[in-house]
């Protein structure tokens, strides 16, 4: 599947302040990993009063740096696109040295306890409690810059994109990145959301996106809509797979992704589970329990 133009170029060097767009200025946590690429990305808004979007994870550095960068100005606000710990296990001490008023959805529903990612490392912070709490269309703003939410689950379901309307760009949290799929996985993560979330950018004017992790995306709307296509593509051959006989999802991920990296199989196992999640609500597919990946499926 070669749809996507991956962007897995990045010029960046930690605890380093790099200006994107006027008002935006990124570092990246050096946290590197095969789910978080170079390391998490945290923004600063704004020239005068500032916002900082994603405190990203325990980095000292990271945090010595930032403040440095931000000397005696005001944060008004930290904005948290979703609560997974590359995001927000920093953001205690980020609260603590600005005074700012901590901002997102909040997992106010379905809290699901000590969740763990397909490398077994538990990777949600449950006991996240914003100062204040946004849904869609809420905006904080400061003297030249507003940043409006975009309620986008999927990926996480407490997942929020920021619009920063002044300068037409979009920072996209993990629900779209330039360097890879978003991972949708479920519990946490769920097909129909995600897709819905995706849909819900088509048409913005955004000139740019801003990602959790890796380069920003020049051309937004291509990007989106190559996701879509993607996972549309994948929705078929999977599809497809149990049509002519695959029918539990170790069988269809074996079918669908030949050849993978047996590391990888767990990831590939819980991204087919979410498609299967999601055929099942279209009616397309049946089940014979809850799904999990020895179920028997039927297409309809
Ligand atoms: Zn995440």
């Amino acid at each position: 599947m070669t749809d996507i133009e991956f962007k897995t170029d990045m010029e960046f060097a930690y605890a380093t302040p790099r200006e994107l767009a006027p008002g935006v200025v990124r570092f990246v946590a050096n946290n590197p990993s095969v789910f978080t690429f170079k390391g998490t990305n945290t923004y600063i808004v704004g020239t005068d009063d500032l916002a900082i979007i994603d405190p990203g994870p325990t980095d000292d550095a990271h945090l010595e740096a930032i403040l440095k960068h931000i000397g005696g100005r005001t944060v008004s606000h930290i904005v948290v696109t979703h609560t997974h710990r590359d995001h927000v296990d920093g953001l205690d001490k980020m609260a603590t040295a600005t005074k700012a008023k901590v901002c997102g959805y909040g997992r106010n529903e379905g809290n699901q306890g000590a969740l763990v990612n397909p490398f077994g490392t538990e990777y949600i912070d449950d006991n996240f409690n914003p100062d204040m709490v946004l849904h869609d269309g809420d905006k904080v703003s400061g003297s030249n810059w507003t940043l409006e939410a975009l309620f986008t689950p999927g990926h996480a379901p407490d997942h929020l994109c920021f619009a920063f309307p002044e300068q037409k760009v979009m920072f996209s949290g993990d629900h779209v990145m330039g360097w890879n799929t978003t991972v949708v996985a479920p519990p946490e993560g769920s097909m129909s959301a995600y897709m819905a979330s995706l849909e819900k950018l088509i048409g913005r004017s955004d000139t740019v996106f801003f990602p959790g992790h890796g380069g920003q995306i020049p051309d937004p709307q291509r990007m989106v809509r190559g996701y879509m296509v993607h996972r549309n593509w994948r929705e078929q051959a999977i599809l497809g797979a149990v049509r002519d006989g695959h029918t539990t999802i170790t069988d269809v991920v074996a079918k669908v992704y030949k050849g993978l990296d047996e590391r990888l199989i767990n990831a590939a196992s819980l991204s087919v589970q979410a498609h299967v999640d999601y055929l099942i609500e279209k009616s397309l597919i049946t089940c014979d329990g809850p799904t999990d990946f020895t179920c028997e499926l039927t297409a309809v």
